[in-house]
């Protein structure tokens, strides 16, 4: 069907909200409670837009589009409206944008941005510091929520680990772990898929912190090395120390579809460890190990795997494969341990 955006015609799908078409063609239309995982909230009502023949604003996230809609999303009112819920929600936390991980990577400071809010017009005078700080990974900074739901949705619904909640009501709501205790106390099981769909810095992954700035790193896609589900990751390396600064999960694929579990999402210090062997080792005569170079250790195992092949058989050797390596690695093994050796004794370390 045909529907009209600020006097532009656009094709769309028939069941497609008035955001999702404005998004898929590039109309930026704040919304900070929707997300395509957690679907429609209808909850911080950004995302209004006036259509023609209706009174008063609609949410663009609630509202399906119909044949020869005609949508507006940059009238006089409805401006005024998301400046006054974006202000709102600047006003009522304390937004130290500056000193802020999400700074540059934030969806309320784009909304700010893009609404022309240079400083949040009220000021609540008595916020005090409400931070919780006890698990392992992630630090919670109620300050900075804007009570969007997200992360709650996404515990509940897509990990179903049904950790989150909001506790009190109007005003006084805010997120809390299972019966209102410490994040560590509850029974989170540090997934990091809140930290990764709260769209400001309320719930951030702790070690990322004081690391490179959202604009210093560069997204490297890959797959997680720990198992064999194979979730799909972005790694945000420091380009400038070409350093690990944080796991992402990639939102929409297949696998994961975002999600990670503890070790794909925080477990990465491995890869830059200071004890991390860079260099094949041999044990001397003496049974301590000593750096060798790789040609002397790969004709090593070449001539103790010959020696035992030929002196007992082929099947006398097993070989393990690695989750800690890709898919292309473990074909090319075993193909090796099947042809070059000549034995069918092959497993995998996921498959514990
Ligand atoms: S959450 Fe966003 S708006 Fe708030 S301080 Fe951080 S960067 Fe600024
Ligand atoms: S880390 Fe995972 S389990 Fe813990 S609160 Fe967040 S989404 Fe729930
Ligand atoms: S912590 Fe983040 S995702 Fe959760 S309600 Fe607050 S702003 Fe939304």
């Amino acid at each position: 069907m045909q529907v009209f955006i600020n006097n532009k015609e656009f094709s769309t799908k028939s069941g497609q909200t008035i955001y999702q078409v404005a998004r898929e063609n590039n109309i930026y239309i704040p919304a900070l409670c929707y997300h395509d995982k957690v679907g429609v909230a209808g909850k911080c009502r950004a995302c209004v837009v006036e259509i023609d023949g209706v009174q008063g604003l609609e949410t663009s996230c609630q509202v399906t589009v119909r044949e020869g809609m005609k949508i507006s999303t940059k009238t006089e009112k409805v401006l005024k409206a998301q400046k006054l819920v974006i202000d709102l929600m600047l006003s009522s936390g304390n937004h130290d944008c500056l000193s802020c991980i999400q700074n540059g990577d934030c969806e309320l400071q784009d909304a700010a941005y893009y609404l022309g809010i240079e400083r949040p017009s009220l000021k609540y005078a008595d916020i005090k510091e409400n931070i919780d700080d006890s698990s392992e990974f992630i630090t919670v900074d109620r300050n900075k929520c804007i009570s969007c739901g997200r992360c709650i949705a996404a515990c509940n619904n897509t990990v179903t680990n049904d950790v989150l909640d909001f506790k009190y009501r109007g005003a006084a709501a805010e997120i809390s772990f299972d019966t209102d205790i410490l994040m560590a106390d509850s029974n989170c099981v540090q997934c990091g898929e809140c930290s990764q769909i709260c769209p400001v810095g309320a719930i951030t992954d702790k070690r990322t912190k004081g690391l490179a700035r959202s604009w210093e790193v560069d997204k490297i896609e890959s797959i997680c090395p720990y198992c064999g589900v194979g979730c799909k990751i972005a790694i945000h390396v420091d380009r400038k120390k070409n350093k690990i600064v944080k796991i992402e999960g990639i939102e929409g694929a297949p696998t994961n579809d975002g999600m990670l579990c503890v070790k794909g999402r925080y477990g990465f210090d491995f890869v830059a460890h200071e004890e991390r062997l860079t260099s094949p080792l041999i044990k001397d005569k003496n049974g301590k190990f000593q750096e060798a170079s790789w040609e002397d250790a790969i004709s090593l195992v070449t001539s103790k795997l010959t020696e035992i092949k030929n002196k007992y058989g082929a099947d006398k050797i097993m070989a393990l494969a690695s989750a800690k390596v890709t898919n292309e690695e473990n074909y090319t093994f075993q193909k090796l341990i099947r042809t070059a050796v000549g034995t069918n004794n092959i497993d995998h370390c996921a498959r514990l």
